[in-house]
């Protein structure tokens, strides 16, 4: 899991000046053929506004790449010295550039086959989400499921959620699944009640719920009692299928700028997609795919149990496809407002969410993960779950001591001192979501003004010294970087109220979290994360200087380039 450091990098070279040192583990192209043997670079930036996230040289005007490396970082006159005839130069004509962005939990692949199969459900009255039900059933055969996704209860201008009587009005003969934005709750028609077998008789499971008004089901499920419903539907994607969801939103993640993104949960699909994709020169970014462990993740334990057999750990792979981790998940979700907290929610003084995991659980979760030499990354929005991810990476050092473990807590939503200060001792990172503050503002009253000076504390985690990383977990929350930039530095939702001001961080902090921060996460410092000699020449050119942009304009400012590897995977 160690990568090269950044002055073995240096060191390389200063070896390799005019040598091809890294030509065997990057991929090549023909310009990269001309320029391979000369000293040149194969492509340059100049005239640029550059923050290289270098704390040894954090401005400068150029730089060079070659073999899909940095080759060299200067001034306009030390680059242009590096220009021969198969150079590519780019003129950034003034415009800032940053390293490439790093999402730090993402779904791409999970989401990349929902825009291509199911029904977008990002839309904002009932009766708007009825027709484009009605109009999918059409053209579904009889018997064959209707699915619907990106359903988001709190942005309905009904003022209240769809309801199974609302689908069963709309679709009244396929069976219906919609899916909540935050993957943690589902609505469904009666018609697919029936075909799981379950009515308003039915138990709720441990650690789900159905649930009732007047002693009928809703229509929404919670947590585990979506299993018994969800695997009656055909996963349904051709390998061809999943390689389009691929390039799909490979090219929707490149707009953002996002060069580099950590699929938390997957399984053996989801890597042989990535390989299809690279293999034929469409994965658009690289990935750190961490594999599903437990038994309800998105994808089953079989990838995970695999690597464990064949004695493959994280970090084995390439640069732009590897092994993460292992991912559970311990609670319910932030945005669906299920997460497992030690205080309740407003309004509900007896809900204080839901676990997933046991404490028992968890230990032998971290246990099995470390054991066989996998990061692990737990899933825990609430202090509570939190708390219980923190005494098993606690015990974890105790009995099986780790120089540098990096233990990932996914989300860590709500913190306390208490829990800040352990996740330092014990070296954890947290991955909270960055555009959640301003997207979701309608949620957090649910919480309160109190706990949101608490949630997504990017502020406590940098003063804790605690490297934070940023993370969208697309679909959940939006994956555009410029969005969360701005949501971090302004804690204001979208109807312009602020949640959270005490955690409000400035615009090179949010940078350093959205880049270098998002590589350690991964092990990768010494390989990503900023504009350096040596590092992987992942870039992002941007219309506008997120410094000197009104902080409630940041999201607007459009990535004009992004550069993977010295290859562009989107230009404006
Ligand atoms: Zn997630």
């Amino acid at each position: 899991m160690s990568e090269v450091s950044r002055r073995d990098f240096m060191a390389l070279s200063g070896l390799a000046a005019g040598g091809a040192v890294w030509a065997g583990c990057t991929p090549t192209n023909n310009d990269q053929a001309d320029t391979a043997s000369s000293g040149k670079a194969d492509q340059v930036v100049t005239n640029g506004n550059i923050y290289t996230i270098d704390d040894t040289a954090p401005r400068s005007q150029a730089f060079a790449v070659k073999n899909g490396r940095f080759f060299a970082v200067g001034s306009n006159s030390d680059i242009n010295n590096l220009i021969g005839p198969g150079t590519q130069v780019i003129d950034a004509t003034g415009m800032t550039v940053v390293p490439g962005f790093i999402d730090a939990h993402n779904h791409p692949f999970y989401s990349g086959t929902k825009h291509l199969k199911q029904v977008n459900l990002d839309i904002r009255t009932i009766e708007g989400i009825k027709s484009a039900l009605a109009e999918r059933a059409q053209n579904t055969p009889p018997g064959q499921w209707v699915e619907g996704f990106l359903y988001d209860d709190t942005k309905l201008e009904d003022g209240r959620p769809i309801t199974r009587a609302d689908i069963d009005a709309a679709v009244p003969d396929h069976p219906v699944s919609i899916t909540h934005r935050g993957g943690h709750t589902g609505v469904y028609n009666s018609r697919a009640f029936a075909l799981a077998g379950i009515t308003s008789d039915t138990p709720d499971p441990e650690g789900g719920k159905f649930y009732k008004e007047n002693g009928e089901l809703t229509g929404r499920v919670a947590e585990k009692a979506k299993d018994p419903l969800e695997s009656l539907i055909p996963s349904g994607t051709t390998r061809e299928e999943r390689a389009e969801s691929i390039r799909l939103i490979g090219g929707l993640m490149a707009k953002a700028g996002l060069t580099s993104i950590h699929e938390t949960g997957g399984g053996t699909e989801n890597l042989v997609a990535y390989q299809d994709a690279q293999e034929s020169g469409e994965l658009h970014f690289r990935i750190y795919l961490f594999s599903s462990g437990g038994t309800s993740g998105i994808a089953g334990p079989q990838l995970f149990d695999g690597l464990k057999q064949a004695g493959i750990r994280s970090g084995f792979g390439d640069e732009w496809v590897k092994i993460g981790g292992v991912k559970y998940g311990a609670d319910g979700s932030a945005s669906e407002r299920t997460m497992a907290m030690s205080t309740p929610y407003v309004g509900r003084p007896r809900d204080y969410g839901i676990l997933t995991m046991s404490q028992d659980e968890i230990y032998a979760a971290v246990e099995d993960a470390v054991r066989h030499g996998f990061q692990i990354g737990i899933h825990a929005n609430g202090d509570l779950a939190i708390e219980m991810c923190l005494n098993a990476f606690e015990r974890s050092q105790a009995n099986m001591p780790q120089a540098d473990p990096r233990f990932r807590l996914e989300h860590c939503s709500l913190v306390n001192d208490d829990l800040l200060r352990r996740i330092k001792d014990v070296g954890a990172i947290p991955t909270p979501f960055y555009t959640y503050v301003h997207y979701h503002g309608n949620k957090w009253g649910e919480y309160g003004a109190d706990k949101m000076e608490w949630m997504f504390a990017h502020r406590r985690f940098l003063d804790y010294d605690i490297p934070v990383a940023g993370a969208s977990d697309y679909p959940p929350g939006p994956f555009e970087v410029m969005m969360g930039i701005q949501s971090m530095v302004t804690r204001t939702d979208m109807q312009g109220r602020e949640w959270g001001a005490s955690q409000k961080i400035s615009v090179q902090e949010a940078l350093r979290i959205c880049t270098i921060n998002g590589a350690r996460a991964a092990f990768e410092e010494g390989s990503k994360g900023s504009i350096t000699a040596g590092k992987l020449a992942d870039y992002v050119i941007l219309s506008d200087d997120p410094h000197t942009t009104d902080p409630f304009a940041i999201k607007e400012i459009q990535v004009i380039r992004t550069v993977v590897g010295g290859r562009t995977t989107h230009e404006a």
